[in-house]
Formats: C-alpha cells, structure tokens, sequence
C-alpha cells in the first residue's frame, strides 16, 4: 500500500473490495484479504481528505452517516464493534478513513498496571 492507497487504488476500482454502503461522498467497503479480524469495514470520503482534521462540516455529516450505518449493522450481526480514525504519525495512510472493527479486529485499551 502506498501513502493514499484509497486514490491510488480503491477510488479508481483498481482493487477488488466488497462494497457495504456507497453515497454520493463516501464509501463503506471490507479490504482485500488478509483482513484484520473477525469483521472489518473501512469508510472512506471518496474525495481527497487528509484527516479528521482537514474534514469540513459538509462532508462530516455525510461521511459520520455512512459510519453510524455501519456501526448500527455491526452491532446488530455482532454485539458490538470498535469506530474508530488515526491521526498524525498513527496514520499509516493519509486519506481519512474509518475503521469499524468487530470482534478479534478490535484494538484492546488495556489500563496500565
Ligand atoms: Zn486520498
């Protein structure tokens, strides 16, 4: 994966991905195999956004609709999920993207003994 693997590869349907939601802005879609986990849906706006931080309001109902769907389906096939965006240098990838994780996928926040 390169820096944006989302408009390097995904936006442009140069990888085969499994499309759960899609709106005019946004898409919803589980990765190519190896997966992280359990279940594991990524949303993405399907325009350029660096990060959570460079989101405009706009743009932010619409891309937290698509996530909350998600969310609400995930909780519904599986008890619960884990949402969640990375920023800075915890984001590998500098397209904003969502995780909605399930089960083993979720990362675990352990308090520090
Ligand atoms: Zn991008």
């Amino acid at each position: 994966m390169g820096p944006d693997w989302y408009c390097d590869e995904v936006i442009p349907g140069k990888v085969k991905i499994g499309v759960l939601a899609q709106t005019e802005n946004t898409l919803a879609f589980r990765p190519p195999l190896p997966g992280f986990g359990t279940d594991h849906i990524i949303v993405i706006p399907t325009r350029h956004v660096s990060s959570l931080l460079d989101l405009d309001d706009d743009l932010t109902i619409e891309l937290l609709t698509t996530v909350k769907k998600i969310a609400a389906w995930a909780v519904d096939q599986h008890g619960g999920c884990q949402v969640l965006t990375t920023l800075g240098n915890e984001q590998h990838n500098k397209h904003l993207h969502w995780h909605v994780a399930v089960g083993d996928g979720v990362a675990r926040f352990v308090p520090r003994a």
